[in-house]
């Protein structure tokens, strides 16, 4: 099955739930990136948070983004997730692998340590809203729910699994389910939810089950009035560089080190840190950018 996203409310719309299936861009970022067991989880449960959190965005170029910055081995674990379900990210330190935590499980907060997390929600109306919360564990779900609570005082339940075996991705995706403010609901039905959560004892354990999203929806909000949208998204891993943007950026060096580039290396050589796709330009590619560059300085001056 590939991957996809549903939405459903329950509680005549006090609360709203998102769950998502992303085992083959989480699997599709392990290869682009050469991650490791740990890496694959980190980036890949940090992937899904962000689908998550945009799909409950309304216009198709919102997005968010969402940096751990954390001290452990893994450094940097980036993810630009939009409301059109495509997601890309990267982590700084790809091969980093760890042992097995006390649970035996990945250690993923190991591997992101402790220090902040920097989310940006942009609502596709070019005034992005950022905020920054410390990490908590470093586990990825329960940081996004402390900064779900602290920064937009929206009382959440998250779950987040990345299942990795030596071929691959078995089983990747999650759940967010969030009580609204507007609603009138309780402390005891956020409480609910949360128990209710852990006792599902992970997302992919269900998912490796064979069980499907609205069977899962069903089982936590059945018998709240859950209500899911007949609508499936379809979510992948995408990354919107091109060529002529590589080229574009490559102009802002300046003509000295262009030069120099032809010089040195014959050539230039860029690699996206999303996607981790290579663009090459050879030197008359370059020359020509810098016939460019001079253009558009007799045409600006
Ligand atoms: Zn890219």
């Amino acid at each position: 099955m590939g991957d996809r996203l549903i939405r459903a409310t329950a509680a005549d719309g006090g609360i709203r739930a998102v769950g998502a299936i992303t085992t083959r861009l989480t699997d599709e970022a392990r290869v682009r990136h050469h991650l490791s067991y740990v890496a694959t989880a980190a980036l890949g449960r940090t992937m899904t948070a962000g689908l998550l959190l945009s799909a409950n965005m309304k216009r198709a170029e919102a997005r968010v983004n969402l940096r751990f910055q954390g001290d452990g081995p893994l450094g940097t674990v980036m993810v630009d997730a939009g409301c059109d379900g495509t997601v890309r990210g990267y982590v700084s330190h790809p091969a980093v692998e760890l042992p097995p935590n006390a649970k035996g499980k990945l250690d993923v907060g190991g591997a992101i340590g402790r220090g902040y997390l920097y989310a940006v929600r942009d609502l596709g109306y070019g005034y992005p809203y950022s905020s920054t919360t410390e990490i908590v564990s470093g586990e990825v779900a329960e940081d996004i729910t402390h900064y779900l609570a602290n920064s937009e005082q929206t009382p959440s339940a998250l779950s987040l699994g990345v299942f990795v075996e030596p071929e691959g991705v078995t089983a990747a995706g999650g759940l967010l389910i969030q009580v609204m403010p507007q609603a009138n609901l309780d402390d005891s039905a956020v409480s609910l939810l949360e128990s209710r959560i852990a006792a599902m004892q992970g997302f992919t354990p269900l998912l490796r089950s064979g069980k499907s999203l609205p069977e899962i929806l069903q089982d936590l909000l059945g018998d709240l009035g859950l209500e899911i949208f007949p609508d499936v998204q379809m979510v992948r891993f995408h990354c919107g560089c091109t060529h002529d943007r590589m080229l574009r950026a490559l102009k802002l060096l300046g003509e000295e080190e262009l030069r120099d580039m032809i010089e040195k290396d014959g050539g230039a050589e860029a690699v996206c840190h999303f996607c981790n796709s290579v663009y090459r330009t050879d030197e008359s590619g370059l020359e020509q950018l810098i016939a460019q560059m001079q253009q558009d300085a007799v045409a600006s001056s």
